[in-house]
């Protein structure tokens, strides 16, 4: 094992998973803290999926602590502390705390914070994150249910988060090469900063930036920032070369698609499958909260849906999503759809159900959490950063698409499907 990675949802774990295998790392993604002992076979990087993103802070250091003993408890020489591109938190965490937490466990003095995802439109430049063509605080992130991003600044979001002095390091540095990046390094060390935003806009960017974090314990950012990391442990031989993968076969059984993600991108693709005739039943927070809508409607209704593949959601413009916030809090109204949704996923798989495409990250969690899914094997991608993948060591196995909210295109669930036919 040499590379470990703490993930602070699923979704990201799996996109995560699925750039280092593409890297040419054997990853094995495993959700929540295992057990002492846990056999990851002849993994060369671990993914460890926690749902870490929106608990309480003190929660989420004391997992990812616990997470990060598991890690090295196996050998892992290199962790990644890996969050949402779009630097999914709030004033009060978690990226900060666990950041903090991580480092002074690892004895390290220094670590970057680089959400940089270019192939997905997420770039960083002079320390500002955009998304697409847009600051982040203009772009759909910021009506997000759980995590309103309402600054652009990367620097100023991690300072409001930790204690620690946060630094940056601006692109002309970065396109400079790995001797320029580490020399910053050396710089900010020498001032006693300990947390690096560091530029990115490209994969050749990224790339420079591992190159030049060979030497550092933790490294913090999107999955993006694990594209240039096999490559250290290429040049030093430790990386096996790959075998090639396994053919991914999908278990055999009827398909169901679950979306509790609000996101914009979400809202398109349901649009989209509305159009193209999937049959769909939609669910509200208040309808639940009243007691007039119970899992038991949406298991019978997906029971009797034949020739195509039902859609359940939740899924609303943010305005109906304030709205039920206002009336029953934030979180009430997330675990009001999260608890539907895995009650409907447990019962339909008991039915027969084997292939299951979610979307949302915490709805994803929610969802594996309620199967009792515990690691995963990770299969071919449908969009950038969405693979299919199948349960590993279940005794009736399921394939699974985790799509977190913003990721894919107008067409990714019927793209989907047909990846698995
Ligand atoms: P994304 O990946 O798009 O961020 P998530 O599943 O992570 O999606 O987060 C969406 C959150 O919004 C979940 O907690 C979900 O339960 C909640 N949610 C979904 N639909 C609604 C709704 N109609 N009203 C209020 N909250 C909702």
């Amino acid at each position: 094992m040499l590379l470990g990675a703490i993930a602070d949802d699923l979704t990201g774990a799996t996109d995560l998973a699925l750039t280092l295998s593409r890297e040419g790392m054997r990853t094995v993604q495993v959700v929540g803290v295992p057990p002492v002992g846990f056999d990851y076979g002849d993994a060369e990087a671990v993914v460890l999926a926690l749902k870490s993103r929106t608990i309480p802070a003190a929660e989420a250091v004391a997992m990812s602590l616990q997470a990060l003993e598991r890690l090295q408890q196996v050998g892992a020489r290199q962790i990644i502390f890996k969050y949402c591109s779009t630097f999914d938190s709030t004033p009060e965490g978690n990226i900060g705390p666990v950041t903090q937490a991580l480092l002074a466990s690892l004895g390290e003095e220094l670590t970057i914070v680089c959400p940089a995802f270019p192939t997905n439109g997420r770039t960083i430049y002079r320390g500002h994150l955009f998304v697409g063509d847009m600051p982040l605080s203009e772009s759909p992130m910021k009506d997000h249910p759980l995590t309103p991003m309402t600054d652009s600044s990367l620097v100023r979001l991690m300072q409001a988060q930790t204690t620690l002095p946060v630094g940056l390091v601006t692109l002309d540095t970065v396109t400079r090469g790995p001797q320029a990046i580490r020399e910053a390094f050396a710089k900010a060390k020498a001032a006693g900063t300990k947390v690096l935003v560091i530029d990115a806009i490209s994969d050749d960017d990224l790339r420079s930036i591992g190159a030049a974090v060979d030497d550092m314990k933790l490294i913090t950012g999107g999955s993006g920032i694990a594209i240039g990391l096999p490559e250290n442990f290429r040049k030093q031989q430790e990386l096996t070369p790959r075998q090639g993968h396994a053919d991914f076969d999908a278990p055999a059984g009827r398909a169901i698609m679950l979306a509790g993600s609000c996101s914009k991108a979400t809202r398109g693709q349901i649009q989209a499958a509305i159009e193209a005739g999937t049959p769909t039943f939609k669910i509200d927070p208040l309808a639940i909260n009243a007691g007039t809508l119970t899992p038991a409607q949406a298991i019978e209704w997906a029971d009797q849906i034949t020739g195509a593949v039902p859609l359940i959601y939740s899924s609303a413009d943010p305005e109906i999503v304030r709205a039920a916030q206002a009336k029953l809090g934030r979180d009430r109204a997330g675990e009001l759809v999260e608890h539907f949704l895995g009650s409907v996923a447990t019962a339909l798989r008991d039915k027969g159900f084997t292939r299951f495409l979610v979307a949302g990250g915490e709805t994803s969690g929610a969802v594996v959490g309620a199967l009792g899914v515990s690691a995963l094997f990770i299969g071919p991608e449908i969009d950038p950063g969405v693979p299919w993948t199948r349960s590993l060591g279940d005794a009736k196995p399921v394939a699974l698409a985790l799509k977190s909210g913003n990721f894919g295109a107008d067409d990714f669930f019927s793209k989907a499907w047909r990846l698995l036919k």
